[in-house]
């Protein structure tokens, strides 16, 4: 399927989501304006729509596994694994994780940095999902993508809480399903 942003049929309400996502202006550093989804997670309803919204699509799609990326993908893609049913994966910055690993490296602003999965994480032939929550220059996302397909795995879709648009990042994953909940 297409890159494709619409939001599916859902009762779920993206403005309680939005409201509960707040903006930092200059963290980590000056110029960023950093996307912050504590105040969300510590909302009951909003954190729980936001799951659902976050797995609607992916139901009834045969996920096996849910690879979350290190760190908030932790947190959303942990309970979105549950709901859909699939083992969860961490995909973990280079070095932390304990047993054999694949790894993918990528392009920062200045270097590079790598992603890893445990090379035994995904079952050749099984359907993932990634899931994270915010997609800035797609960078970290396309490492994924590239990781499960190496390790065997059929990439169902990325779903992800909001996605920067200024940033483009959806132009770094032009083959994958895109499912955003949120575009800034
Ligand atoms: P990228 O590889 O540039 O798409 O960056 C994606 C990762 O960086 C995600 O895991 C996000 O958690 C984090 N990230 C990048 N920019 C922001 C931002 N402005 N606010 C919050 N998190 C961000």
């Amino acid at each position: 399927m297409p890159n494709d942003t619409v939001i599916p049929e859902t009762t779920v309400d993206i403005a309680l989501i939005e409201a509960h996502i707040r903006d930092v202006p200059d963290f980590p550093r000056e110029g960023i304006l950093f996307k912050d989804i504590t105040p969300l997670l510590n909302h009951r309803k909003a954190f729980a729509a936001s799951i659902d919204a976050l797995a609607a699509p992916y139901r009834g799609m045969g996920v096996d596994h849910v690879v979350g990326l290190e760190a908030r993908g932790f947190i959303f893609g942990t309970p979105v694994a549950m709901e859909l049913g699939a083992g969860f994966v961490p995909a973990r910055k280079a070095g932390k994780l304990p047993s054999e690993t694949i790894g993918q490296a990528y392009d920062l602003e200045y270097g590079t940095a790598t992603v890893e999965i445990h090379a035994d994480a995904i079952t050749p032939g099984s359907r993932v999902l990634i899931v994270d929550d915010v997609l800035a220059t797609g960078g970290t996302g396309r490492a994924a993508v590239e990781l499960v397909r190496r390790a065997g795995g059929t990439v169902v879709g990325f779903s992800v809480l909001m996605e920067l648009s200024a940033l483009q990042g959806r132009e770094k994953l032009p083959d994958v399903e895109l499912h955003t909940l949120l575009s800034v």
